[in-house]
């Protein structure tokens, strides 16, 4: 797990590029942003121990065949965004450097008051859930596995902001792109974009309904795409996850159809009443464990999108009006 790659930028910067393991099924790329007086660290891993050991090995390969920079080199940490497996390094990095660590505003809380905020999604992710109509049991489950990856993880404060309207360290150009996660950044290096999570090679990056985290949710997310899209001048994509994006605005493009394809699919689905739970089983079949919350959370963020838009209406409203708990039943507008 140390393969580093090399991109050069048009101004001449040097990004080299090594994977970790953040969790068994899920490797992270990590950045280092190069050009003699800076070096930049963008993202950090999970933390978990096997993270943390792939990040060093990767710094002591880059220092082997190409430049010699350790942790305690690095000036400046920026983080894309604040889901687990981008951030959660971040206590075992502190070992190791004070550079000052800098996220979007609507993510800073995650890294910095991190216990509090896990304590209210979680709320509003059992709250999702029982709207889904999703079993008890099975409620259970899910809550248990979604709160998993956010114990560990001890707070760290935040020295600066990543902003959209100025430049950061390095004259790099922040672009917010809310969807995937409320403070979502793409940073342009140049000619060369890290879209961190915002777009990747091969799979539609994750999303959530709003309902759950502000400023997440498929509409905000179509818009970030239509931002990036505007953006001239990407020769180069380099992602959170997977392979490098030869060609950022097709790839963009794809995207966008697939959760075009997806919507369709849903008002197809909901000729009849269907709850979210219904939807995410006639969409991704039978899945397991961590997956099964992806499915709903993906499912919910499609339908939340339909719904606010008027395709899709609750069929069941005396049942929403008059119990506590009720599952909400779609139905074709
Ligand atoms: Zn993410
Ligand atoms: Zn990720």
């Amino acid at each position: 797990m140390k393969t580093v790659q090399t991109f050069t930028t048009a101004a001449g910067r040097t990004i080299y590029s090594f994977p970790v393991q953040s969790f068994p099924n899920l490797v992270n790329n990590i950045y280092v942003i190069s050009d003699g007086q800076s070096r930049i660290l963008v993202d950090c891993g999970s933390g978990l121990e096997q993270a943390n050991a792939d990040l060093l090995a990767g710094f002591t390969a880059v220092a082997a065949d190409f430049e010699p920079i350790t942790l305690a080199d690095i000036t400046h940490i920026l983080i894309t965004h604040g889901h687990i497996d981008h951030f959660g390094g971040l206590p075992f990095v502190r070992q190791y450097t004070d550079a000052p660590i800098g996220i979007h505003v609507l993510d800073r809380r995650i890294l910095s008051n991190h216990e509090e905020r896990a304590i209210f999604a979680s709320r509003r992710v059992a709250q999702f859930l029982e709207g889904a109509g999703v079993s008890a049991h099975h409620h259970q489950q899910l809550m248990q596995v979604y709160l998993f990856a956010k114990r560990y993880y001890q707070s760290v404060p935040v020295q600066f902001l990543l902003a959209e309207d100025e430049p950061t360290v390095g004259g790099i150009q922040v672009f917010h792109v809310p969807g995937h996660c409320s403070g979502q950044v793409c940073l342009l290096v140049d000619d060369v974009l890290l879209t961190a999570d915002h777009i990747l090679a091969r799979i539609t990056p994750h999303q959530a309904p709003e309902s759950i985290t502000q400023y997440t949710g498929l509409g905000h997310y179509l818009d970030s795409l239509h931002k990036i899209a505007q953006v001239p001048g990407i020769r180069l994509g380099l992602g959170g996850h997977q392979e490098v994006i030869t060609d950022v605005y097709s790839r963009a493009q794809a995207i966008r159809q697939s959760h075009e394809e997806r919507l369709g699919k849903i008002l197809h689905i909901c000729r009849a009443p269907k709850s979210i739970a219904d939807i995410s089983r006639e969409l991704f079949g039978p899945v397991q464990s961590y997956h099964v919350l992806l499915a709903l959370e993906e499912s919910g963020a499609h339908v939340e999108y339909l719904y606010q838009r008027g395709e899709l209406v609750a069929a069941n409203l005396d049942e929403i009006e008059q119990t506590s708990h009720p599952v909400v039943q779609y139905i074709k507008a």
